[in-house]
């Protein structure tokens, strides 16, 4: 019978339904944002070291071992590291797991090798929460309801990485189970601090996706009517968020010569970015979205930090933005005697998520594997799985971002955010599918 070994899949995840309703309810309940997410990996790690991934010729990749410290964005201070690890601990963390997990090394991958000749495979999804505090009326907010709204004031899952999580932990255990029958090589990557795009350069500077031919992300989309796979072509907007440390010299303000001004220089820099020239590059945007400065009236200030961001709808825009904008910083807090310090608090290239004539394949697969289908069609998305998408397709490979759809209680973001934790059955059928298929073993 044609494409046997799909439907055998598709049934056995259907009979996981309520696992993915509970791990998707128990993550969103322990909501952990980027580089916070210790006890959602040693849960993770946990259940594919039951299915068996921890054990030759299988690979399970734990923290460090598949990511550049280096390349990590946006850590939080050592203090809050310490303080959610703990936290993990006293909320049931796994051990001897939870300790790999440390420090801002929030990442797995499982790694199925089948031994037999076959295309090398990646399956992206991102696990992290954001800096949001959930809605906790009941009247209006189902997981406040059902009780699984987040227990961490100013942590919530309202962008649906908790269903992320849960389709690769599915999707591992469902190749596992039929991993006789397939071939070739695929990469599940459980993925870190996507909000505020920190996360995936890391995971990429590893070298962990350099053999991966075909490379699959998938996120969870507000269905309109009735399709249930959403396929688009997206260009993200190449971005660098970054924050600014200037450093002066306090005094009264009674004597300024005794001081260097910290707070002049941010006046001098906050009118210098806005005035960077437009250029024939590309459209660009320049945003100093917030400013902490000084410490009482009659105080030179001393210290300030700035909270920014610059987008460019090309890569150029950005080469262009982004040093003039650090010579305007530089130069600008040294004309009033002080330093500045910029750490990169995010980036994603300006850099296609989808080969379009694989999307477009993706999409018919979907459509004849009995999906309703929505695309494909252009979108701009922002997302840091570009990295990746970016070093599969420089490599000659290929990649495709999904969309599961589902109803969504209110925009992604917002303090209601919900979804159906059903349409994530179709997230794991579609990932197992687009896997046997390339693997020739589901044809269209
Ligand atoms: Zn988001
Ligand atoms: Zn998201």
């Amino acid at each position: 019978m044609a494409n046997e070994l799909y439907k055998e899949m598709a049934a056995y995840i259907d009979t996981r339904k309520d696992f993915m309703r509970e791990r998707r309810q128990d993550f969103h309940k322990h909501a952990e944002a980027g580089w916070h997410e210790v006890r959602t990996c040693s849960i993770i790690a946990d259940h594919l070291v039951k299915l068996g991934y921890d054990k030759a010729p299988f690979k399970l990749l734990m923290g460090k071992e598949c990511m550049n410290d280096d390349e990590r964005m946006g850590l939080p201070d050592q203090e809050e590291l310490d303080f959610i690890y703990q936290r993990a601990l006293d909320e049931g963390a796994i051990m001897p797991y939870a300790e790999k997990f440390k420090d801002g090394h929030t990442a797995v991958i499982a790694i199925l090798e089948t031994g037999k000749p076959g295309p090398v495979i990646g399956l992206r999804t991102d696990i992290d929460a954001l800096g949001v505090v959930e809605c906790q009326d009941p009247a209006i907010h189902r997981p406040a309801r059902e009780g699984f709204a987040s227990i961490h004031p100013g942590e919530m899952h309202s962008c649906g990485h908790d269903g992320h999580a849960t389709i690769n932990m599915m999707v591992a255990e469902t190749l596992m189970k039929y991993k006789d029958q397939l071939c070739g090589t695929v990469k599940m990557v459980f993925q870190p601090s996507e909000e505020g795009v920190r996360g995936a350069k890391s995971i990429v500077g590893s070298g962990v996706l350099d053999d991966v031919q075909y490379m699959l992300g998938i996120h969870v989309g507000s269905r309109k009517d009735d399709e249930q796979l959403g396929f688009r072509y997206g260009l993200n907007m190449a971005n660098a968020k970054m924050d600014v440390y200037l450093t002066g010299k306090a005094c009264h303000a009674a004597s300024p010569e005794n001081g260097n001004n910290a707070m002049l220089a941010m006046a001098a820099i906050v009118q210098g970015v806005y005035g960077i020239p437009r250029a024939s590059v590309g459209d660009a945007r320049i945003n100093v979205g917030q400013v902490f400065a000084g410490s009482g009236r009659n105080v030179v200030c001393d210290r300030v930090k700035m909270v920014m961001e610059l987008r460019g709808l090309t890569q150029a825009s950005l080469e262009y933005l982004e040093p003039y904008a650090r010579r305007i910083i530089e130069h600008a807090a040294a004309m009033h005697g002080c330093t500045a310090e910029i750490v990169m608090m995010g980036a994603t290239p300006c850099y296609p998520t989808d080969d379009r004539a694989f999307a477009d394949e993706m999409c018919k697969l979907a459509g004849s594997l009995g999906f309703k289908t929505d695309g494909p069609y252009d979108d701009n998305t922002s997302e840091d799985y570009t990295y990746m998408a970016q070093r599969v397709m420089e490599n000659g490979g290929k990649s495709c971002f999904v969309w599961v759809m589902t109803p969504e209680a209110a925009a992604h973001h917002a303090v209601t955010f919900d979804f159906e934790e059903k349409d994530l059955l179709n997230g794991a059928k579609f990932y197992c599918g687009a896997v046997t298929y390339l693997m020739g073993l589901t044809k269209m």
